[in-house]
């Protein structure tokens, strides 16, 4: 085999594929180069799991297939998980204590798949716990880090998974979107991710947050690689998600090359308002010149509600959770309190010491919103607003094809920033709610570095099902420029 050179970890999942098919590289060279990367820069929080001997056994796997020829393009390429998802070989605790040493006795199917894919697992990252939060500071396990400025939140939920692409400690990642998750964090750390329509990937085997929300999502370094991903992620799993979308599996890079002269990308007024700090206004104008010039014709688009999406998301969310958490109880999963008087007792005295402050905050406002006499003044009239944005997509994608706005009002913050108040978290997520109130797929994609020369990300939000076309529209883009080749010193 060809030696390997050092710089194997600058390659992106098309690269890397390429290499392996050739044989110029092996899966387990690969593997064995990220996992030494990942210790090297364990300051980062990244992960929270490893199992070298699994991943080098699922490594030795794929290259007996790609020596037989029988490989498929995902074949040997590296991968890690963020740690909502269910493992059989690898700890999951969905950043929880409650969930410490939980072994899960299946795959979740995006892992199945994946693993199918022939891709190997470096191991599960880091991640708010049950992916409440927005910074990565929610996790039982210590916050991850930023790899622009280690200082910074690296953004949440899917913290670790954004810095770990970003740390080229993994070529690509999962990571799960029940109100901006994947586009944040990517936006944060300066790499690529899309959160494809509510339904197209299967939750089964993903933690349950919000389940009318929670969806599954890649990170990856370019929409290509983004498209090559989500192919073996998506299609329909009837037996284990009620909820998965009846639509076959699709080929996303198929349409990566499409010209997009003449699509008309709507712009609502309502993303570019006082909120949006000047650095990041700068950047998305910029990208948004990048796109006139490749033909694209900006209109201006209005979604009335965007501000409710706070209060809407911030009922449904965590009465869901409410809901979603109480079998954490100490009988069936992971952690359970040492000592405890009765079976009541015991139930609280788990649920106490196993559950974070923001958990706690989220179950509590969860029971009281679908209580009795306050389920009408709250939940149902969240419902009610949650439709109202979703029809107001549907009146902008009458005028355009595809909506871009800023993902986040600023660029990452500062660790600590936002401590002792949960409020500036939330509202920082303005610009990613409606899109996942209204189930349509949204990407995030690197524009350009505002202050702190931190990453600032364009968001994409398409109609249902339209995945192709935003990894059409970041594919035309990433060719034009190259704010996703932007890496972060000292990696
Ligand atoms: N920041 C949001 C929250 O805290 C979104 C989290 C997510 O998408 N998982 O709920």
């Amino acid at each position: 085999m060809t030696h390997i050179s050092s710089d194997l970890h600058d390659l992106t999942v098309a690269q890397l594929s390429h290499l392996l098919q050739k044989r110029k590289v092996s899966a387990v060279e690969c593997a064995e180069h990220f996992l030494a990367r990942t210790q090297k820069h364990a300051n980062l929080g990244a992960f929270l799991h490893t199992q070298e001997e699994h991943t080098l056994a699922q490594a030795r796997a794929a290259d007996a297939r790609l020596a037989s020829g029988s490989a498929g393009v995902l074949d040997g390429v590296p991968i890690a998980h963020k740690d909502i998802f269910v493992t059989r070989d690898f700890v999951s605790t969905a950043g929880s204590k409650i969930l410490q040493g939980y072994q899960s006795p299946f795959d979740a199917t995006v892992v199945a798949k994946l693993a199918q894919a022939g891709m190997v697992c470096l191991g599960k990252l880091n991640c708010d716990e049950f992916a409440m939060g927005s910074a990565n500071e929610n996790s039982a396990y210590g916050p991850a880090r930023n790899p622009w400025n280690t200082d910074c939140t690296p953004g949440g939920s899917s913290g670790g998974s954004a810095a770990a692409v970003a740390a080229r400690l993994s070529p690509c990642a999962t990571g799960t979107d029940t109100g901006g998750s994947i586009r944040q964090p990517a936006a944060f750390c300066g790499v690529t991710g899309i959160k494809p329509t509510y339904g197209r990937a299967s939750r089964y085997g993903m933690v349950a947050f919000a389940s009318s929300l929670d969806q599954a999502g890649p990170l990856a370094r370019s929409a290509e690689d983004c498209g090559l991903l989500l192919s073996a992620m998506c299609g329909p799993d009837p037996e284990r998600d009620s909820t998965s979308l009846d639509v076959p599996a699709e080929d996303f890079t198929q349409h990566l090359n499409d010209g997009i002269a003449g699509l008309r990308i709507g712009l609502p007024s309502e993303f570019f308002g006082a909120g949006l700090a000047p650095d990041v206004r700068a950047a998305i104008d910029a990208a948004l010149k990048e796109f006139e010039a490749l033909g694209v014709k900006l209109v201006p688009i209005s979604l009335p509600l965007t501000e409710l999406s706070i209060p809407v998301y911030y009922i449904i969310a965590p009465a869901e959770a409410s809901s979603n958490l109480s079998r954490f109880d100490g009988v069936k999963f992971g952690f359970r309190a040492n000592e405890y008087t009765d079976l009541s007792d015991m139930y609280q005295k788990t649920r106490a010491q196993g559950f974070g402050a923001e958990v706690k905050r989220r179950i509590m406002i969860g029971t009281y919103v679908l209580s009795h006499g306050y389920y009408d003044a709250y939940y149902l009239q969240a419902q009610k607003i949650r439709r109202m944005i979703a029809n107001d997509f549907q009146a902008a994608f009458k005028v355009c094809d595809v909506i871009a706005g800023p993902v986040a009002p600023t660029v990452a913050w500062n660790l600590g920033g936002h401590a002792n108040d949960p409020l500036a978290d939330y509202l920082a997520d303005i610009f990613t709610l409606p899109a996942s109130l209204a189930g349509l797929p949204g990407m995030s994609v690197p524009v350009g570095l505002g202050a702190n020369h931190l990453p600032v990300g364009l968001q994409l939000i398409g109609n249902y099902l339209s995945e192709a076309r935003l990894l059409n529209v970041a594919h035309r883009f990433q060719q034009a420029t190259d704010w996703h080749a932007a890496k972060p010193q000292g990696v």
